[in-house]
């Protein structure tokens, strides 16, 4: 599943490949990639623009095209972007969007479930407010995330992945997070103290950006897959095995309906 280092990887290497080039025109192998808009009035929007710019908000790779529209891309479970000669286009792939240079970008999707949408200037912008704070950006301080744990009695780890709060840490940072900080994943957001807060801030900080990194550099080739669970993660996944840090074994319990993994021991 794609998170927000591979998301983040995709939009870098998209904005590579393809800003200033123009979309000439647009494909669609099915119709509910694009519903409800009929994908011939979708490829009729996106044909002779051209694309200013990619980027990530929360989950989502926005193409920002001339003429004020984005072209919002969800990626769900498995689906990819890339840019390549047509003559490699998988079999899979569920659109494809031909530049002005004769490569295309490829939607490649082998399960069906990423949608797109096209936002006038708007819609752009609600979506963008009704989604939570980006933890890589600079509004993303010890202050604001110790003003917003004050306010919540949730546990720590499921306040970490509320989306209407920070977007984007997924199940596996949030864990790696509450550990580099050893903050105990079931410890209420309330009652954390600064020091802990001041930890956990720099933690998510410094694990999300060395997970951007890695993705990016495993992003190189186009179709080259995405992979969440191979970055070295201290704690994730590591049920039953000696911590890191003190060899006490880490613990799973389930927090709302998720797997959180952590030290008994260095958490608390
Ligand atoms: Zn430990």
């Amino acid at each position: 599943v794609p998170e927000l280092p591979e998301v983040e990887a995709v939009c870098r290497r998209l904005h590579e490949w393809a800003a200033g080039r123009t979309i000439v025109a647009a494909r669609f192998t099915r119709p509910q990639t694009t519903r409800p808009t009929s994908p011939r009035t979708f490829a009729r929007r996106l044909a002779g623009r051209q694309i200013d710019r990619v980027h990530r908000r929360a989950k989502n790779v926005l193409l920002a095209l001339t003429g004020d529209l984005t072209l919002r891309i969800h990626l769900r479970m498995t689906g990819n972007l890339w840019v390549d000669d047509p003559a490699n286009r998988p079999s899979t792939a569920r659109a494809w969007f031909t530049l002005d240079d004769g490569r295309e970008i490829v939607f490649d999707d082998p399960r069906l479930l990423g949608r797109m949408e096209i936002l006038d200037a708007g819609r752009a912008s609600a979506l963008d407010q009704e989604l939570g704070l980006e933890p890589l950006s600079d509004a993303f301080t010890p202050a604001w995330l110790a003003e917003r744990a004050q306010r919540s009695r949730k546990p720590a780890k499921v306040f970490l992945l509320d989306q209407s709060i920070v977007v984007g840490l997924g199940n596996i940072w949030a864990a790696e997070a509450l550990f580099a900080a050893r903050v105990a994943p079931a410890a209420p957001a309330n009652s954390l103290k600064p020091r802990q807060i001041r930890h956990l801030h720099a933690a998510i900080q410094e694990i999300l950006a060395r997970a951007v990194k890695s993705a990016y550099e495993q992003y190189r080739a186009p179709g080259q897959t995405l992979e969440s669970e191979g970055y070295g993660v201290a704690v994730y996944n590591r049920e039953g095995l000696p911590c890191l840090r003190c060899r006490t074994a880490i613990a799973r319990v389930a927090q709302a309906g998720r797997s959180t993994y952590f030290c008994p021991r260095c958490q608390r």
